[in-house]
């Protein structure tokens, strides 16, 4: 099997723990053939009305250099498994030059775009929303991850349907034309999407499984939207957590293929025969 996981926080985003070594280490013991270190971007979207306060964290600026040196030097000492370096950037309607800028400071191998927050809203972590409804939440969402995907500056989507960490999902016929609907936008645009084990391990709500669910991964699927995997670990114990569950998602979902990146060219793996 080849196996990969592409979304691994460090402690320089301020909300995760333990070394690089050890995130590496769990990926090794855990048999995965790439790891990719994925950590938040500097918040370069920091608005300039001081009543937006940001409180997703990301890296500072000036820790961006050593981030990616340190992930250069992990991939000289660690033969056994592919390192990749990633980040995880925020889409935020608006700063795309600035996306832009940052994906040409060094030769990534990826960046994951993700929705963390409604600008129009604030700037606030979307799962601690108060001021709006999940039948408010969830079209917004949908709308500016397909709105990710087609502005290009993204190789991979993250968390495609995060707000259900936080929110009670909307009545089912409502849930499944928003999902079809987002499906249908990010296979016109070529769209990759991780699965993302990060729901098990659970937010406000326990256990939501996983980034997307079942229906919105085989609307994907029948779109032709590509596939790769991610645990969003914030601790080192949680790279390639729960990878059985999303393996049997894959394969029901009818995804033989996964998706690897090098340099942002993507290559199709067939993850359980390779
Ligand atoms: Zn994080
Ligand atoms: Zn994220």
């Amino acid at each position: 099997m080849y196996l990969v996981d592409y979304h691994v926080h460090t402690q320089r985003c301020g909300h995760a723990c333990g070394e690089d070594r050890e995130y590496i280490e769990t990926a090794i013991s855990r048999g995965l053939r790439e790891m990719g270190f994925s950590d938040h971007v500097p918040r370069f979207y920091q608005p300039k009305d001081a009543k937006m306060t940001v409180t997703e964290r990301g890296m500072t600026a000036a820790e961006l250099e050593g981030y990616v040196r340190a992930v250069w030097a992990y991939q000289e000492e660690y033969p056994e498994i592919k390192i990749k370096l990633g980040l995880e950037v925020d889409f935020v309607p608006g700063w795309e030059r600035e996306i832009e800028r940052i994906g040409s400071l060094y030769p990534w191998d990826y960046l994951i775009g993700s929705v963390h927050f409604i600008p129009e809203w604030n700037y606030g972590y979307i799962v601690r929303e108060t001021e709006h409804g999940p039948e408010e939440i969830y079209p917004e969402y949908f709308k500016k991850v397909a709105e990710a995907a087609e502005s290009g500056l993204f190789d991979v989507l993250g968390h495609i349907d995060l707000p259900k960490r936080s929110f009670e999902r909307l009545a089912p016929e409502v849930m499944a034309d928003l999902q079809q609907e987002l499906a249908e936008r990010l296979g016109k645009a070529g769209a990759v999407i991780e699965l993302n084990t990060y729901g098990i391990r659970g937010g406000k709500i326990k256990n939501v499984g996983l980034y997307p669910d079942e229906q919105l991964l085989r609307f994907c699927r029948e779109q032709g939207v590509r596939v790769t995997l991610g645990s969003d670990a914030h601790r080192p114990q949680d790279v390639g957590a729960d990878f059985e569950q999303a393996l049997k998602l894959m394969r029901s979902a009818g995804y033989t293929e996964i998706v690897t990146f090098e340099r942002r060219s993507v290559k199709m793996i067939p993850w359980e025969t390779y």
